[in-house]
């Protein structure tokens, strides 16, 4: 079953110390009063214009195992296709800060307000992340409710684009959910508008069915190899 959720502004708003990580700018180290105001005012922009919304449907494992195939362009082995078979719940997901912070930001952009766009932008790239973990603690406690789900059991989430996981997989993906729903679009080029948001299946299932070894074919081009650190999270309690 389809839910549209409307997430709590509150809770999409990242600190300033991720703020400037994202930007480049190590933990804890002092920016001045420059830089600080340059934050407070894009935080300022974020609270007034972000709307966060999610879209969840459940599929079964067929089901997914269809959409996961999409146009046949991924690829094969890869993480996903070991992983997805052994999950609790699988859960198609989008979420967006809305179009209304997208064209702010754009906008400071196109009036060559640089500084303040590019923090705006980080501050945005975050904020998606904190609607994605919302999303996720949702997901993970309604199916712990259930008893679908135990106390040991971990949710994370893959997106098309990344993993094997080809990026035309959006098309499959958007016409079983219908992000629609909730003002995001795809593009010819499978491209999700707003930009700031984000899609894909979270898996909830035990630890151990999320770890796997970075060697993939399509590993040795990755810039991140951020699945390290995805998996050392797993030992994190919540969610
Ligand atoms: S190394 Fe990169 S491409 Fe390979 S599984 Fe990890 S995150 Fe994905």
């Amino acid at each position: 079953m389809k839910r549209l959720i409307d997430i709590p502004p509150a809770s999409v708003v990242p600190m300033k110390d991720a703020v400037l990580q994202a930007m480049g700018v190590p933990a804890g180290q002092d920016q001045g009063a420059r830089v600080e105001r340059m934050v407070a005012a894009a935080l300022e922009v974020f609270q007034s214009e972000a709307q966060p919304r999610g879209i969840v449907a459940e599929v079964d494992g067929d089901e997914f195992s269809s959409i996961y195939q999409g146009a046949g362009d991924n690829d094969s082995p890869s993480p996903l296709l070991n992983i997805f078979p052994r999950a609790e719940v699988l859960t198609l997901f989008a979420v967006t800060l809305g179009a209304s912070l997208s064209e702010r930001s754009s906008g400071l952009f196109d009036d060559g307000s640089l500084a303040l766009a590019a923090t705006l932008d980080a501050a945005a790239s975050e904020g998606t992340e904190l609607a994605g973990i919302h999303l996720d603690g949702i997901v993970l406690d309604g199916a712990r409710t259930a008893g679908r789900a135990d106390a040991d059991s971990r949710i994370l989430r893959y997106s098309p684009g990344y993993c094997g996981w080809n990026l035309t997989g959006q098309r499959a993906l958007f016409a079983a959910l219908g992000p629609e729903e909730i003002g995001i679009h795809l593009t010819e080029s499978c491209l999700m508008e707003p930009v700031k948001s984000i899609s894909g299946v979270m898996v909830t299932g035990p630890a151990e069915i999320h770890k796997f070894t970075d060697d993939y074919s399509f590993c040795s081009t990755c810039p991140t190899h951020d699945c390290r650190r995805r998996i050392k999270d797993l030992t994190r309690t919540r969610p």
